[in-house]
């Protein structure tokens, strides 16, 4: 495993941007997966990746990312890393499914047109030879047009488009999950009831973030909004929110920070700069690094572990492989709020970071499913 586990570049992790000109290295992660399968796609001679944490609890299920990294070193890492978030939040939501990942490491100058549906092709057939320990869905860098794709090669997937028997898109479900998250963060730091007349900064208005925009902004929050994005300004003046540039939005004046763009939002650099006092949001490693869940707590910062906070699409997806409803799916979203209320208790209960307590909560699931 030296390929995966050589040391980053920089050792933190920056949002990495569509077409930005630098992209990030991702930093070392433990090796305890079940496996690792790295392919050179033949069709389009682009890597491939599939990592699965773990099965213990059912196929290890993990959206594709589609992205551009330093090198194939990072892809790998990416992988392997967002594989063991996806473990411990099924574990935490009490799905039936283990951890997974897919990465397809994109060329610099991006993966369109016939090269992207080779590159799509070689990782669906990456995931068939894998015999369905892995299902894979759609995540950041991919849209459902590439699972239409894919699914030519393989059937292990989900989130088609109804149209094709899937149950679409699961950023909605994502949104209703958050929302109740920062319901209870809100319950816990402010005791409100109500998100009426809380501030929130939405960063990231994207598939999850405008809809939580949405959702807060019929809640009555005074929202703030940002995004690299100039074209959803729009969006912004149609929520009656107000606009701060991407730079800016981790350090503006609010009660919840709601990070909804990509990871490592909260980093060494601008952990004593936020202006905030929670933390909740969808983006998948909101942290840089785990060990500024302390310096959030030293410093008052209330944080929403983000394999609690943003479980609702993989319940969406969980609900395509059981066949439940939908009205099961809204009401299994909206437990979010209960299981992160029950993080917070926890957490406070035993003088420890949300963090710690949401992985001892997913470690006594896990346990407890293995041992009946
Ligand atoms: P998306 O690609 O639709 O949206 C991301 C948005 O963030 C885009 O509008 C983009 O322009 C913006 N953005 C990128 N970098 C930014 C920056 N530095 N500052 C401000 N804005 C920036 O992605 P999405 O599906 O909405 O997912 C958002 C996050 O939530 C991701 O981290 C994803 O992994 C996580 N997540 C999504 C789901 C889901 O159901 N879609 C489920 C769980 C977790």
């Amino acid at each position: 495993m030296g390929l995966a586990l050589r040391p980053a570049r920089n050792g933190r992790v920056a949002a990495p941007r569509p077409g930005a000109a630098e992209p990030a290295a991702v930093p070392p992660v433990a090796f305890d997966h079940e496996a690792l399968a790295v392919r050179t796609g033949e069709r389009s001679g682009v890597p491939v990746v599939v990592a699965v944490h773990s099965t213990a609890l059912g196929p290890a299920l993990g959206g594709l990312r589609v992205w551009h990294y330093p090198d194939p070193d990072d892809g790998i890492r990416d992988a392997l890393r967002l594989a063991s978030g996806m473990t411990l939040k099924a574990a935490a939501a009490e799905l039936g499914l283990g951890g997974g990942k897919g990465v397809i490491c994109a060329p610099a100058g991006g993966l369109e047109g016939e090269r992207r549906r080779a590159a799509l092709l070689d990782f669906g057939d990456l995931i068939e030879s894998l015999g369905g320990s892995y299902i894979t869905a759609e995540d950041v860098g991919t849209a459902p047009a590439d699972l239409v794709a894919i699914s030519e090669r393989t059937g292990y997937l989900t989130g088609l488009p109804p149209e094709l028997g899937g149950t679409g898109d699961p950023s909605p479900f994502t949104a209703i999950g958050v929302r109740g998250a920062i319901r209870a963060c809100a319950r816990e730091r402010f005791d409100a009831g109500e998100l009426a007349g809380i501030s929130v900064c939405v960063v990231g208005l994207g598939h999850v973030g405008a809809e939580l925009a949405r959702l807060l902004a019929l809640d009555g929050c005074e929202l703030i909004v940002a995004d690299i994005d100039p074209a959803k300004r729009e969006l912004a003046a149609r929520l009656g929110a107000r606009w701060v540039e991407p730079g800016d939005a981790v350090e503006v004046g609010c009660e919840v920070l709601a990070p909804c763009a990509l990871g490592g939002a909260i980093d060494d650099a601008n952990v004593d700069l936020l202006g905030c006092e929670v933390v909740c949001g969808s983006a998948n490693n909101q942290l840089a690094d785990d060990s500024l869940a302390e310096a959030l707590d030293e410093r008052g910062i209330l944080y929403a572990p983000d394999f609690i906070a943003n479980a609702g699409g993989l319940i969406h997806v969980y609900r395509e492989i059981k066949g439940y409803s939908e009205e099961r799916a809204v009401e299994l979203a909206r437990g979010i709020e209960a299981t992160t209320g029950r993080v917070l208790e926890a957490a406070s209960l035993r003088e420890t970071t949300p963090l710690v307590a949401a992985r001892e909560l997913a470690a006594e699931r896990l346990g407890a499913a293995l041992r009946d």
